[in-house]
């Protein structure tokens, strides 16, 4: 701000300059066509007469950049602050507060977005904690948060980038793999599975306590939305709790005899 004000103190003195010297010329040629005889007064009143007159208006001039370059310097920091609550605002409008992951609407979203416009097809998953309710009861409401945020953070560092992950409600959540194969995906099921059982949280002093997740998981065809998907992956997450929990279920299929069969599970 100092050096701009500096510079427009110098344009300015360098205008009225210019503006003492442009009539002194003018005045010049002029009184020498039409009365020479007074060209000798002409030429030394006239650099007072421009001065007098340039000067207001120039610090007028002046007064008036200023204002100019400090309401500028209010607007730029104005601006600044809005694009920072802007940024802020579409956080809190997209991710889960709490587990900082996509929510409910913007997960379905990012998921139609990313089929959309790729064309690989997906697996979607859908994991559900275990016996979570008897977790709060048990060691109380903040344990069961503590919990859910090392599920997410098992879900984060397993997946890659482009894999999208959301908080579905509660303590169920959905992942969407895009173009991976039925084992690989299978294989990241069972990672994430695996990392949360490995995963003790404290609930009292020297007492800790592992959780485990259920997760069932679909191919995403794409004649299938993801409500479909959801619908289809939650029939196979509801199977892999009634195999036991902390199961693995992919493609539970009725068979001829009208058992559910599993072509990938848990061992
Ligand atoms: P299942 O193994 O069959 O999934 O049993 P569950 O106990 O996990 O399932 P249930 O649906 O009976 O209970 C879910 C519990 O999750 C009940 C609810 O209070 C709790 N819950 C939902 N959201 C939160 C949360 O943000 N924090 C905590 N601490 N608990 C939550
Ligand atoms: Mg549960
Ligand atoms: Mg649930």
């Amino acid at each position: 701000m100092e050096q701009k004000l500096n510079i427009l103190a110098k344009q300015s003195i360098l205008v009225m300059g210019w503006a003492v010297v442009g009539s002194q010329v003018v005045t010049y040629a002029i009184v020498q066509m039409l009365a020479p005889d007074y060209l000798d007064t002409a030429v030394k009143v006239s650099p007072m007469v421009s001065a007098f007159v340039a000067a207001p208006l120039t610090y007028a001039f002046f007064r008036q950049n200023v204002k100019l370059e400090e309401s500028n310097k209010q607007l730029a920091i104005a601006n600044q602050a809005l694009g920072v609550e802007t940024e802020i605002a579409k956080k809190e409008a997209t991710l889960d507060p709490m587990t900082n992951v996509l929510n409910r609407t913007h997960f379905v979203r990012a998921i139609e977005e990313n089929r959309s416009t790729k064309d690989k097809a997906g697996f979607f998953l859908m994991l559900d904690a275990d016996n979570f309710k008897q977790v709060n009861d048990t060691f109380g409401h903040a344990v069961g948060d503590t919990v859910l945020l090392k599920i997410t953070d098992v879900m984060r560092s397993t997946l890659r980038e482009g894999d999208i992950v959301g908080r579905l409600g509660g303590e169920e959540f959905g992942i969407y793999l895009p173009g991976v194969t039925r084992q690989q995906a299978y294989e990241i099921a069972e990672r994430i599975r695996l990392r949360v059982e490995d995963t003790s949280v404290e609930v009292e002093q020297g007492e800790s306590y592992n959780v485990t997740v259920s997760i069932g998981a679909v191919f995403a065809a794409k004649q299938h939305n993801v409500t479909q998907l959801m619908q289809m992956a939650d029939r196979n997450l509801y199977r892999a709790k009634g195999k036991g929990r902390n199961q693995v279920v992919f493609d539970a299929y009725l068979s001829k005899e009208g058992t559910y069969q599993t072509r990938y599970q848990s061992a």
